[in-house]
């Protein structure tokens, strides 16, 4: 646009330069109004009034050297003020830009959040869409980021209930586990002695049976049960019964050691398993408790204290190769059956099946 003004400044006669000029600077002047805007720095009134000055001297000036200075001045400065208006509009351009990318954020922080954002958000909503028709930039930006404010304080409040929520449901979530950790507990634990009962008795002897020849884990398992039982039902009553059943069960669990199981096998009978290689070594183990039962065992039902003398036989076997669950406790019952024919209170064992089959029988 300059040199545009400038060309015309050096063609034509005094007057046809001047009147060209005169447009020109009524057209700039269209333009400044159309885009002047209303910002300080710009002075716009200022522009304005250098162009009407420019003008008079241009409309009452004859001499071409004096025009040409007054175009020499005035061209530069009309650059020079629609470059200040290019760049201001260009910053409003930007300003425009950081607004889309302050909503989009916005929009970012609400998204996926629930339903108690939908009133907010709609307010927020008619909010921002009245402050598209706001002109003026910095009102616009000072409304936004009052709404901007609004609605992180609402996604800051949503998050914290989302958290109270969270930690209630995870609360739950942990005594569910506890009870159900129990309830596990309880379904392989016998109620009166808390002994691992038949079932949990059942699968560790799988569990040995499979490893025992994997890993070369030999064991012995024992049948331990009470003498003449029922004879102690009849004389003292079944809660005395019971309370001996419990002895046997506490002697019976503080005997083995770790990774061994003692459990209730069923009624007063109970099953062990025991890290040893031979029936002999577990024969040992069991006829060490048996000698340790004390003459009288004391116990209380009702308020009521008395003593009662009780004693056990066991059956014992070792596992061998080839062995089952049921062929290794059918032994182990084999060798129980022996130790009552024999006079009870007494520990017998049953010899492996290959050992069975090198004496024949
Ligand atoms: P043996 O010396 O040959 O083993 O004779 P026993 O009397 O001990 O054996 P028997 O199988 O004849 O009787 C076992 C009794 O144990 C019968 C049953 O009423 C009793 N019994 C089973 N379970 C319980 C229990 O939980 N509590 C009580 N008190 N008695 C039980
Ligand atoms: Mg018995
Ligand atoms: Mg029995």
């Amino acid at each position: 646009m300059s040199s545009q003004i400038t060309q015309l400044s050096l063609t034509g006669s005094p007057r046809a330069r001047a009147e060209a000029l005169f447009a020109l600077a009524d057209r700039l002047l269209a333009i400044a109004a159309e885009h002047g805007p209303d910002d300080g720095s710009l002075q716009p009134e200022r522009f304005r009034a250098s162009v009407a000055r420019w003008r008079a001297e241009l409309v009452a000036e004859e001499d071409p050297d004096r025009i040409t200075a007054v175009t020499a001045e005035a061209c530069p400065a009309v650059a020079d003020f629609l470059e200040r208006v290019e760049a201001y509009h260009k910053d409003r351009e930007s300003e425009l830009v950081d607004l889309v990318h302050v909503l989009r954020d916005v929009v970012d922080a609400v998204r996926g959040d629930s339903q108690q954002f939908e009133l907010e958000l709609v307010r927020s909503t008619n909010e921002l869409g009245r402050m598209v028709e706001i002109e003026d930039i910095r009102e616009l930006k000072r409304t936004l980021s009052r709404e901007v404010k609004v609605l992180k304080e609402a996604v800051a409040e949503h998050r914290a209930s989302e958290a109270k929520r969270y930690a209630t449901l995870n609360t739950r979530v942990q005594s569910l586990e506890q009870s159900l950790k129990k309830a596990r507990a309880d379904a392989s634990t016998d109620a009166l002695t808390r002994l691992p009962n038949r079932g949990a008795f059942d699968t560790a002897l799988r569990e040995w049976v499979s490893s025992a020849g994997r890993d070369r884990a030999p064991f012995a398992l024992a049948m331990v049960d009470l003498d003449d039982f029922k004879r102690i039902n009849d004389t003292y009553g079944h809660p005395v019964g019971d309370r001996v059943i419990v002895a046997l069960a506490q002697l019976l669990g503080s005997a083995i050691e770790a990774g061994e199981v003692a459990a209730r096998f069923g009624g007063e009978e109970f099953a062990l398993l025991l890290r040893v290689a031979s029936a002999g070594k577990a024969k040992q183990r069991i006829t060490t408790l048996l000698e340790s039962l004390p003459p009288a065992y004391q116990y209380e039902v009702d308020g009521k204290k008395g003593f009662v003398a009780f004693t056990f036989s066991a059956g014992v076997t070792a596992w061998t190769a080839g062995d089952t669950t049921e062929s290794i406790v059918k032994r182990a019952d084999e060798a129980l059956y022996d130790a009552k024919r024999r006079g009870k209170r007494r520990v017998e064992t049953r010899p492996q099946a290959f050992l069975r089959g090198l004496m024949g029988g």
